[in-house]
């Protein structure tokens, strides 16, 4: 069987101790299994990636000892094959444009009447203001649009997950309740992680997709883009997360650390291995 892997950093901060763990286990993983490993990036963000973070990763991931089998792919490279996603979801009534600020979301989903709001993988559940927004014509640009939950979620959608052998499901009810209309194309660039995830994860022929389990509840969203999109479902390994002394999450922000502090204060890559247990 093919086992082909990637590291999908997105080039908005240092590369961490978390990133390094994801890596080297995507890395391992598929030289083991005598795969193949790839590197994409996560650009789409193109007012938050940088240019200088992009190259400093990669010349850590180099100094760690990964090697690539492909030149990196670029997400910011790939905008029309998003498009032409969009413009199959658009023509199949899926989509809606959406005109609410974040701000208009927070105030109808915690109106009096609609108990607690909730959250769900990218915040506050959409509560439907636009949903009965004309979806006729071309495909508005410029614009936010929401995948239309209930009428894309049809099936139970399910992946195996190879880190303990289980088979998640989530039915069409809970995506409706627990996801909601998600943003798929965005007012300040085109498209969105979900949306180009996806797409590049097929395009790259990726069999196994190695991240970390903070990524996990956005699995199901995947897996109904495959299916609505007519792509395969990879396999899926969400792995343990590495945090501080405290228990908290390592975030980009959290350049204490950035591996590159750690190479300054002359640690090798072994040492790295051994701080996150490798
Ligand atoms: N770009 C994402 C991140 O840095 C990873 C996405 C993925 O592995 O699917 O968190």
């Amino acid at each position: 069987m093919s086992f082909i892997t990637r590291f999908a950093p997105s080039p908005t901060g240092p590369l961490h101790l978390g990133h390094a763990y994801s890596a080297i286990r995507a890395h391992d993983m598929a030289r083991a299994a005598q795969g193949r490993f790839l590197l994409r990036i996560e650009d789409i963000d193109q007012t938050r990636a940088r240019p200088d973070w992009e190259a400093q990763i990669l010349d850590d991931l180099s100094w760690l000892g990964l090697t690539w089998d492909a030149p990196p792919q670029r997400q910011s490279d790939r905008l029309p094959r998003y498009e032409a996603a969009l413009d199959q979801l658009w023509e199949a009534g899926l989509l809606y444009p959406c005109r609410c600020r974040r701000r208009d979301i927070a105030a109808a989903a915690s109106a009096p009447q609609e108990g607690a709001p909730l959250h769900g993988p990218d915040g506050l559940i959409y509560p439907g203001t636009c949903r009965d927004t004309p979806r006729t014509g071309p495909r508005p640009k410029g614009e936010a649009l929401r995948l239309d939950m209930k009428k894309a979620a049809q099936d139970t959608v399910y992946y195996q997950e190879i880190s303990d052998g289980s088979h998640p499901t989530m039915t069409p009810e809970a995506m409706t309740a627990r996801i909601g209309d998600i943003v798929l194309s965005r007012r300040d660039f085109l498209g969105s992680y979900h949306l180009s995830v996806v797409l590049d994860d097929a395009d790259q022929g990726v069999t196994h997709v190695i991240r970390g389990a903070d990524l996990a509840e956005a699995t199901p969203i995947h897996v109904l883009l495959q299916r609505l999109l007519g792509l395969p479902t990879p396999l899926y390994h969400h792995h343990r997360l590495i945090r501080d002394e405290t228990g908290k999450r390592l975030a980009k922000r959290d350049d204490a650390r950035a591996i590159a502090t750690y190479r300054a204060a002359g640690d090798t890559p072994a040492d790295i291995r051994r701080r996150i247990g490798l």
